[in-house]
């Protein structure tokens, strides 16, 4: 059918019609960011030819998406997302897990479909417009440490490292700093300004912060540049740290404390400031990946400390003219997702638990949401299967358990993973430390996304993430 007048019609329609949606993926080191990326574009691109793996996402369960492929994103300040290499890994015999994420990589898909609404095939406007939609899906991921910053941008050198020192001070953190405070003893704020003492003493505060994840599991480590340093021009911005300030007091000119004073302003103003103008202007939708189930076996102090983490996180993404990023960078992210991770640890039932557990940390930002009109929403996902579940009978007691391969085992095993609790667990509720999860081997995936990956409710999250794009 052809109408007069339609040709000019045409651009503005798929103005209207065609979209960019900007994904931002994010979450601690170890999150799952990487295996996330590569499971979402996989199962994307494998979408036309087995939309049966994307049951819950609405436009492939209801065999809407006509074509999907990767396209070159615009501008190079961002290195590619190496699709390609993490593939690879997960192709080779035995499959590897890829390499995580160290700094931010984008990726660009292009996905043909047909619209459900007005524009559908059947309906008259779509039958004169023609029935064909593409979405173009920017998908940045980049490290969550980075996000933990955004607080240092209203603070003082000399509040940051009050701070920072209380918190060092404290718990599991004391007996890790001991070397860094130590040495801070030996080289008070007011001694003469020297270089090598600068860079001995933020090389000390690495070590404690590199100590605090890796050791104890913590997650907040500030600031998010010194653990994941990502393409810096000059890395002697990053050469300060915190020093014991008397209350009130200043650093004087030519002190030790004045020179790393001057350079975490800089480091503030010349990443901090930029990486979240970036993130402001970039990024319409966020998925901020979540290992709950790590925090939760590392004991009380890592999970209480995840918790401080999410909050400083959610900072970010408060929505209204309150939320410290709309405030400063004028942000427009309409739709947030906390996903707990690596699910497939879990059999269904603790499943259902730890997506209750994750709404439930993220309670209070979905109410505040829902009145600035976003939403905010909690989940709990596999990007990549690795287990079945299974019932086991230990001690006369049939128990739900999850079966799969340990990475480099030669037989698979039968795992239980405990009780997972539907709300943050009071202190009773902690027991003996136990950082037993097995890391399992991932399936061998065909490298050419026939097949899709196997995954846990990864359409479900892409579904809230996209459905409206996708409509
Ligand atoms: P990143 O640092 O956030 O990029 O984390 P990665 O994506 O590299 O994931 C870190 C590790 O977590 C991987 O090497 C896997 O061992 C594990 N992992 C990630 N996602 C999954 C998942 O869906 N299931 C299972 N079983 N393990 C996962």
């Amino acid at each position: 059918m052809r109408l007069p007048g339609i040709d000019l019609l045409r651009p503005l329609i798929a103005f209207w019609r065609d979209r960019t949606i900007r994904l931002a993926v994010t979450g601690l080191s170890g999150s799952g960011k990487t295996v996330f990326v590569t499971s979402l574009v996989h199962n994307l691109l494998g979408a036309v030819g087995r939309p049966a793996r994307l049951p819950f996402l609405r436009a492939a369960a209801e065999r809407r998406i006509l074509a999907a492929g990767l396209c070159a994103p615009e501008g190079d300040a961002i290195a590619p997302f190496s699709l390609s290499e993490t593939i690879a890994a997960l192709a080779a015999d035995p499959p590897l897990w890829p390499a995580s994420t160290t700094a931010p990589r984008r990726v660009q898909l292009s996905l043909r479909f047909s619209p459900a609404g007005p524009f559908a095939g059947g309906n008259p406007i779509g039958l004169v417009l023609g029935s064909v939609a593409e979405l173009t899906l920017e998908i940045l991921d980049y490290p969550g440490e980075w996000l933990l910053d955004l607080p240092l941008l209203r603070q003082s050198y000399a509040d940051w490292s009050r701070r920072t020192l209380e918190l060092a001070r404290r718990g599991a953190r004391a007996a890790l700093a001991r070397d860094w405070l130590d040495f801070l003893a030996r080289h008070p704020a007011d001694s003469a300004a020297e270089a090598g003492a600068a860079w001995q003493a933020h090389s000390l505060y690495r070590a404690f912060l590199e100590a605090c994840r890796t050791r104890e599991q913590l997650s907040l480590v500030q600031p998010g540049r010194f653990l994941n340093t990502g393409q810096l021009v000059d890395p002697s911005v990053l050469w300060f740290c915190p020093m014991p300030f008397p209350l009130g007091a200043h650093a004087r000119a030519g002190s030790l404390a004045a020179m790393m004073e001057s350079r975490f302003d800089s480091y503030k103003q010349t990443i901090v400031q930029p990486f979240f103008a970036q993130l402001a202007r970039h990024v319409d939708r966020q998925i901020v990946l979540v290992d709950v189930l790590r925090a939760l076996n590392a004991g009380e102090a890592a999970f209480a400390d995840q918790r401080l983490a999410l909050e400083s996180i959610l900072e970010c993404f408060r929505f209204g003219r309150r939320g410290l990023l709309a405030r400063l960078f004028g942000a427009r992210i309409d739709r947030v997702l906390f996903a707990a991770t690596k699910a497939d640890h879990v059999p269904a039932l603790q499943r259902d638990h730890l997506e209750a557990l994750m709404a439930e940390m993220v309670a209070a930002p979905t109410l505040r949401a829902k009145r600035a009109h976003a939403r905010v929403a909690g989940a709990a996902l596999a990007a990549i299967r690795c287990t079945q579940d299974g019932i086991e009978v230990i001690d006369g007691r049939k128990l739900d358990v999850v079966v799969g391969l340990p990475k480099g085992g030669e037989r698979r095993i039968c795992f239980f993973p405990g009780i997972v609790p539907v709300t943050p667990p009071p202190t009773g509720f902690w027991g003996e430390r136990f950082i037993g999860f097995p890391v399992f081997q991932p399936p061998r995936l065909d490298g050419s996304a026939q097949d899709g990956v196997p995954h846990i409710n990864l359409d479900k999250a892409l579904d809230f993430l996209l459905e409206d794009a996708l409509a």
